[in-house]
């Protein structure tokens, strides 16, 4: 039989709407079995879920409209791992502010995210982060009107925060959130923490 770390199990990237393309792309190169996830059913093939960067009021009316909020909601709190990048955080955060009217999360991580954080004249930039569970060298992290983290819940945990102390890398549990497009970089760090812990969830006991 083939031990564990030679099976690389499923994982899905939410594909209703944004940048899905890249993170399948990114995924494969890292030699996971990426899927896109569009339905319920395909959800429950999968050992983790990437939620892209996009926009977050759209993902949310097309995952209520593909009936994906309550089986993507469930799939959390049953412990499924999931990596939110940039709109994904926003989708992982308990609390939005600056959301539009009505607009919801899937929730799981206890923080409130600030869409649009930094104005129309720092909407894209690119910065080194120290990130310290990943160790040397800083991470390059693009942001994309981006959000950041404007407080956090006793249950999360500060991945690594901008020089002015403000987070934008957070996890709790199983559940992982930055602010910026690890995606769109040669720098594929927080994919490969993602799936170690996928492979460590889906190989437990
Ligand atoms: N501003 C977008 C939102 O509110 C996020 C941008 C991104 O994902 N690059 O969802």
């Amino acid at each position: 039989m083939a031990g564990s770390d030679t099976i690389a199990p499923p994982v899905g990237v939410l594909a209703l709407q944004g940048d899905f393309r890249e993170h399948l792309r990114v995924l494969t190169m890292l030699g996971a079995r990426a899927v896109s996830v569009r339905r319920p059913e395909e959800l429950d093939d999968v050992s983790g879920l990437v939620i892209p960067g996009g926009e977050s009021s759209v993902m949310d009316k097309l995952s209520r409209s593909f009936g994906m909020a309550e089986p993507v909601r469930a799939a959390i709190d049953e412990g499924l791992p999931v990596y939110g990048t940039c709109a994904g955080l926003i989708m992982l955060a308990d609390r939005i502010v600056d959301g539009i009217p009505g607009q919801r999360s899937f929730g799981g991580i206890d923080i409130a995210v600030r869409r649009n954080a930094f104005g129309p004249q720092t909407a894209s930039f690119e910065v080194d982060l120290d990130v310290p569970v990943l160790g040397d060298p800083p991470l390059h992290a693009v942001f994309i009107r981006a959000p950041v983290v404007d407080s956090l819940g006793r249950e999360a945990t500060p991945l690594s925060a901008l020089d002015d102390g403000r987070v934008v890398a957070v996890e709790q549990g199983n559940l992982i959130g930055t602010s910026f497009h690890p995606e769109m970089t040669n720098d594929y760090r927080f994919h490969r923490y993602f799936l170690d812990r996928v492979r460590r969830v889906a190989f437990r006991g």
